[in-house]
């Protein structure tokens, strides 16, 4: 038999969970008290997580980087301690649950628990999730999925490739179910 995939031994949603990730942010000079340039502080959801109001910081567009020499002591080993992240495949497999049961949603999940490739999940507006769920390449699942993608301004839309098939999903915004559809997978 022809391996498209290599084999992922080992892997699971437990070995594949994530550092949480937190933005960087800056502290404002406080007039009276000694300032520390360039220290970048985690930002949590109110204020620093070392405990710097929220009023006294400037938020900055990057993540915060544990390793980081000039990051905050304080702030670093809050952030190492702080619950693991689930990975793309178990967020995406918690959301595919939703959907109305069928053989593929089921291989679909039995392919996330295996830890398929996910190279696309995004939510855009309806005529670019159009170009990324490549509706024509589909052969299972074509009909609801496109009328689910015309139905949301701005659906989520992920593709999933494991052994000879592509996924489709599309996650609409109103609280319905996703919809899964499948079509055999590009192999250039
Ligand atoms: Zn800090």
């Amino acid at each position: 038999m022809h391996v498209i995939d290599p084999p992922n031994g080992g892997w699971s949603f437990a070995t594949a969970r994530e550092s949480a990730r937190f933005g960087a942010c800056l502290a404002n000079r406080v007039p009276g008290l000694p300032h520390l340039r360039g220290v970048q502080h985690a930002g949590g959801a109110d204020g620093t997580l070392c405990g710097i109001p929220e009023r006294r910081i400037a938020r900055v567009r990057s993540l915060f980087v544990p390793d980081d020499p000039r990051s905050c002591p304080r702030c670093r080993e809050e952030a190492e301690s702080a619950p693991t992240q689930p990975c793309v495949q178990e967020r995406l497999h918690d959301r595919v649950l939703e959907s109305v049961r069928s053989e593929i949603r089921d291989e679909l999940l039995a392919a996330l628990r295996e830890g398929a490739n996910v190279p696309v999940w995004l939510n855009c507006p309806s005529t670019v999730a159009q170009h990324y769920a490549r509706l024509d390449g589909l052969t299972d699942g074509a009909g609801p999925a496109a009328e689910a993608l015309a139905a949301a301004a701005r659906p989520g839309v992920a593709n999933v490739e494991h052994d000879r098939w592509r996924f489709l999903v599309v996650l609409p915004e109103d609280g319905r179910p996703p919809v899964v559809a499948r079509g055999p997978r590009d192999l250039g």
